[in-house]
């Protein structure tokens, strides 16, 4: 309702007052027409271009994702305007309303330049995890990005921004609870600020794990939960389709000669997990959909035993799905496994709203789902559908690169290469006198010429050149001190990562990356379809907005007008 219609209605109001309060009815529910936001939950899900619920429609029932776009307002054109299209990146982005060259998490990994070694995003020593039982087994880490980790420890203290949690608690005298889980350590995280506590999925044992510095021991809830070991009833059992086959869009898509089998997973349904032996089976676990299923089942626990949504403050919940993104890295965008993954999704998300309205109200709570990132489709999907085009292999680029510095002097110029970004050795420059400006330029020239490479632009020059959309979405991307010294970007729909890590990678800069929902429900929320473009940077400032806060002290984005109307 506009405030010039509440205005016109003012006087027949006042005129009811009197035959209302005879009747019992308290003048504050006309007064207050909002229901009070008591809970603030934050959904998303990993990986979820902003096609696939389209999509996927026939498949989903009407409690999960259609109730959110029935009842609340969806935006069908939402993009991410940095260029490396990353989980922490997209993560932090929601969570502060701020770009990465502002929140400063430019990527999965990146050079710690004192150091002089890789690292990973979130990794501190300072932070260990805290253990959940006496011995525990290394599960088998399969995420890229988690093997370069130097330390098991893991915090936020790398943000360089505050998310909306962090303002809530500021906001609220510290009353308001915040809360991050997920499958994922970085997606929980980074959502929980540096003042929330997280909680995320352990590949070693299945458990929920937290660090040092969040807690000094863990809750007595979160013990219990752990103690009942949910993830190792799934050892020797099945993966399979849980809908007539029928059923499904892409059930011709299951069995493709470049799909991944995952330590005996399979390519097909039904995938085998592991027994209880086989470390592998709590990684598995995370690549199929039972990992969203206990992340919702834990969420659940949490609500109860930590009191949210009862106080008299807003608390704040962030569950972070990394399923379907799982699968995807694995078997996809366009597979069976994604499919199935999204469906079950959508069932165990209805569960949750059910859960959430029984213990909350969910007229008392403000929703917001999105994703970190889109997700493209494989080279080889995309060449069998007509359209050619294939992988650039990394070591390649690397050998172009070397050989343009050498053709100037510089023996072997790179230090490393993690997509997106070339990291040159400054020393070896400095050694032999020359201008890193000017090797720069050459290398990223002789890179760019490489097939399946859109653009190689030096970062040092990036403020000097003219703002294409790609020029700005890099620029976006740039941390003075933790991007590298060349941004590398492929052309759409080519594959540009470690050859056998993974069969597809997002992180590219095109729309189908980009490209994520944003779908708002709560308290004055229209139900109503908006097509004109927004960016996930404007969630926080709307989240902050609809409280009556001051934006996250970093954030760039803008409140959306329909969240606060
Ligand atoms: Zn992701």
């Amino acid at each position: 309702m506009h405030s010039s219609e509440v205005n016109s209605m003012r006087p027949y109001v006042v005129g009811c007052m009197l035959s209302l309060s005879v009747l019992g009815i308290s003048a504050n529910l006309l007064a207050d027409e909002k229901p009070q936001i008591r809970l603030v939950l934050q959904i998303t899900v990993d990986g979820l271009r902003g096609d696939l619920l389209n999509r996927y429609q026939a498949g989903l029932g009407k409690d999960g994702f259609q109730y959110l776009m029935k009842k609340g307002t969806t935006y069908t054109n939402a993009h991410y305007q940095h260029a490396n299209t990353e989980t922490i990146v997209g993560h932090a982005t929601l969570a502060t309303g701020a770009n990465p060259s502002q929140h400063g998490l430019i990527g999965n990994v990146w050079f710690d330049r004192e150091a002089k070694e890789l690292s990973y995003n979130i990794e501190d020593p300072d932070a260990p995890i805290l253990p959940t039982r006496e011995e525990s087994t290394e599960g088998d880490q399969v995420d890229p990005a988690q093997k370069l980790a130097r330390t098991k420890g893991r915090s936020p203290v790398v943000m360089l921004a505050p998310t909306f949690g962090d303002g809530l608690v500021a906001y609220n005298g510290g009353r308001s609870k915040v809360f991050g889980v997920s499958s994922k350590d970085r997606s929980a995280v980074a959502m929980a600020g540096q003042v929330g506590k997280a909680f995320w999925y352990s590949t070693d044992n299945g458990d929920f794990v937290t660090s040092k510095y969040y807690y000094d021991e863990y809750p007595e809830w979160v013990q219990a939960w752990n103690a009942e070991r949910k993830a190792e009833k799934y050892a020797g059992t099945k993966w399979e389709l849980s809908a007539p086959e029928s059923s499904y869009l892409l059930i011709e898509q299951d069995d493709r000669p470049y799909e991944m089998d995952l330590k005996g997973f399979g390519r097909t349904f039904p995938h085998s997990f592991g027994d209880g032996d086989n470390k592998a089976l709590y990684t598995q676990i995370l690549f199929s959909s039972v990992g969203d299923e206990l992340l919702a089942d834990f969420a659940k626990e949490l609500i109860v035993n930590e009191k949210l949504g009862k106080g008299v403050f807003p608390d704040y919940l962030s569950v972070s799905f990394s399923g379907v993104d799982a699968v995807s890295h694995f078997f996809g965008t366009s597979s069976l496994e994604n499919e199935e993954t999204v469906r079950v999704l959508d069932n165990t998300l209805a569960d949750f709203l059910k859960f959430v309205d029984k213990k909350v109200g969910l007229k008392h709570t403000l929703i917001v789902l999105s994703a970190d990132h889109g997700n493209p489709d494989m080279p080889e999907y995309m060449t069998e559908q007509g359209y050619t085009v294939g992988r650039v292999d990394p070591e390649e680029l690397v050998a172009v690169a070397n050989k343009a510095g050498d053709e100037l002097g510089v023996n072997e110029v790179v230090r490393f290469f993690y997509r997106p970004y070339l990291y040159l050795d400054e020393e070896k420059i400095a050694a032999a006198g020359l201008d890193p400006v000017k090797i720069e330029a050459r290398v990223a020239e002789a890179v760019t010429e490489m097939e399946g490479i859109e653009i190689a632009v030096s970062t040092k020059q990036l403020a000097a050149q003219e703002g294409t959309l790609l020029l700005e979405q890099i620029r976006r991307n740039h941390h003075p001190i933790r991007s590298g010294d060349i941004y590398v970007a492929q052309s759409p729909y080519w594959f540009l990562f470690d050859e056998g890590a993974i069969a597809n990678m997002h992180g590219s800069p095109w729309r189908y990356d980009t490209h994520v929902p944003i779908i708002f429900v709560g308290p004055g929320i229209e139900a109503q379809k908006v097509h004109r473009q927004v960016h996930p940077v404007d969630v926080a400032p709307s989240l902050a907005a609809a409280l009556g806060m001051s934006p996250p002290a970093a954030a760039q984005g803008q409140p959306l007008k329909e969240v606060l109307e």
